[in-house]
């Protein structure tokens, strides 16, 4: 492994440097796209009324350096994460007995699993289910240790977000890094900087590869006459993260040649139809803006429907049911959702417990099943008797530890010492709906700066959170039609914050420069 960077990374900015770095990026990620709407805290909607203004995405104005043995691991682990979340939501039971526990102290869980029970009553019509995954890793570090190691912080399985943003970010590191020397438009030169580029970061192309892969394995259109076939977003309302999004279906409508459309969840019912004399369920969409044109949609993406202010009133639920028992191919299912559930990533990672992966990784030989074991942190349950509960109630332990719920999108988790007054507050059953997990202590000797969407610009020192992609599409018998991991995502946040989270608030888009 190379040196790591010294305490003088990033080299030092003039105040002139930093205002012309800061100006640059500012029309840089206007011109290229690397946007978010403005939050209406700052631009009140009377002054955007036809909602028309975006602001750059809150980003570092240097690479982060991150060891490439661990970046190397976490993209050799990918295909196999994406087959083990494929081979827990095939396996109704293993999963079900695990929801179990939640559906009685979790009323999202248990209104998700209701839906999966009752399409699977009526009968599913589509074996086929795509994920497109994110791994979230930080960099293990504690005092002491050997060298820094790979931790997994989180698996996710629905509306893994920011590939389209992320590669932008690249390229923007790159094209600082890349400017001719004395070009203002540049960094100061640096030692460590110097012959760098950020690795190639093909997270577009991946995950617009596993939508077309679907779009592709759903076959021809089942109505008699044939109906032309597309790909459906689902999207939340006024969703400030647009251009992540549209980054996707822009490559799948121009390089895969696939009409895409989007829809807001609001408006599933309204806009998409399952007509009732046809066994095998097509799901019809109806564009607003040519009303006489139906189309077929063979695959939905939803980046919405994870969190439960998704699910407004029972129209939303039943919308969600709607989709899942269509024929679309769902990315995600909803066993496929509940998959990525930290109780899942709890149970998988329990110390003591049970050899699932074996079980679950079946074909792949024990020396890759070690290796993905490698990336857990400890997890505990909390019950009664249990060792998390010991971790948990000890305000020496608990220091080291995280408490998370069962809900996606950043802002849920509860730290350190706040963990044992929080736990003692609990009813006899709540303690259910968390995980203790083993806080990631990463080498927080790295400073950044970062400009935020709201033009804050702020520099301390920071952590940061790596992702990598990947996508899966599996038939529910076990076999895999597509299997790719592709493209990776930077957040870093200040030291100070627990949390993470680029929507939420926390972290900004960053990019890496191996070491
Ligand atoms: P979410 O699905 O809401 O994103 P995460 O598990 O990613 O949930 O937790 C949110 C944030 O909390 C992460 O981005 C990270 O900053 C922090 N976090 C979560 N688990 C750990 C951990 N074990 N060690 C350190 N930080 C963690
Ligand atoms: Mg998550
Ligand atoms: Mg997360």
């Amino acid at each position: 492994m190379a040196e790591c960077p010294d305490s003088s990374y990033p080299p030092p900015l003039t105040l002139t440097q930093e205002q012309f770095l800061l100006s640059t990026i500012k029309d840089w990620t206007i011109q290229n796209g690397l946007a978010v709407r403005p939050s209406p805290t700052w631009i009140p909607e009377a002054v955007d009324q036809k909602a028309v203004l975006a602001t750059n995405a809150p980003v570092t104005i240097f690479p982060s350096p991150f060891p490439k043995p661990c970046f190397d691991e976490a993209r050799a682990m990918q295909d196999v994460y994406n087959e083990l979340y494929a081979a827990i939501a095939s396996n109704e039971e293993w999963l079900g007995n695990i929801m179990e526990e939640l559906i009685d102290v979790d009323d999202f869980i248990s209104s998700l699993w209701k839906v999966h029970q009752a399409v699977k009553q009526e009968g599913y019509v589509q074996p086929l289910s795509l994920g497109l995954f994110r791994s979230d890793y930080m960099i293990h570090a504690p005092p002491g240790s050997a060298g820094p190691s790979l931790k997994q912080v989180e698996f996710n399985t629905i509306s893994s977000s920011f590939g389209g943003l992320s590669s932008l970010v690249a390229s923007m590191h790159t094209e600082l890094l890349s400017s001719p020397p004395g070009c203002p438009m540049t960094y100061p030169s640096h030692p460590f900087l110097d012959g760098k580029r950020p690795p190639q970061n093909p997270a577009v192309e991946t995950l617009s590869a596993g939508l077309a892969a679907a779009h592709a394995a759903y076959g021809p259109s089942k109505p008699k006459p044939p109906l032309p076939l597309c790909i459906l977003f689902v999207v939340q309302e006024k969703e400030r993260n647009i251009f992540d999004q549209l980054a996707l279906s822009r490559r799948l409508i121009s390089v895969h040649k696939i009409p895409v459309f989007r829809v807001v969840t609001s408006e599933v019912l309204e806009r998409t139809s399952i007509p009732s004399g046809n066994p095998s369920r097509p799901l019809i969409y109806l564009p607003s803006h040519s009303p006489s044109t139906l189309w077929e949609v063979t695959t939905v993406y939803l980046r919405s429907f994870y969190a439960p202010t998704d699910y407004k009133s029972q129209r939303d639920w039943d919308a969600r049911t709607h989709l899942e028992r269509s024929a679309a191919i769902n990315c995600p299912t909803i066993l496929s959702q509940l998959s990525g559930c930290k109780k899942i990533q709890q149970v998988l990672a329990e110390p003591a417990g049970p050899d699932h992966l074996s079980r679950f990784l079946s074909n792949r030989d024990s020396a890759i099943i070690a290796r993905l074991r490698d990336t857990f942190a400890p997890q505990h349950d909390l019950s009664p008797v249990g060792r998390g509960r010991e971790l948990a109630l000890n305000p020496e332990t608990a220091a080291y530890h995280v408490l998370k719920p069962q809900r996606e999108g950043g802002g849920n988790n509860i730290y350190r010492s706040s963990i044992p007054t929080f736990l003692r507050s609990m009813s006899d059953t709540e303690w259910k709906r968390w995980v203790l997990m083993e806080l990631i202590q990463s080498p927080a000797a790295a400073r950044n700066t970062v400009l935020r969407s709201d033009g804050q610009v702020l520099s301390g020192h920071v952590i940061g959170e790596l992702g990598i992609f990947g996508t899966i599409l599996w038939n529910r018998d076990g076999t895999i039609l597509h299997n790719k991991e592709g493209g990776w995502l930077m957040r870093t946040k200040g030291r100070e914050s627990d949390e993470g989270g680029v929507a939420a608030g926390f972290s900004s888009l960053d990019s890496i420069i191996l070491y």
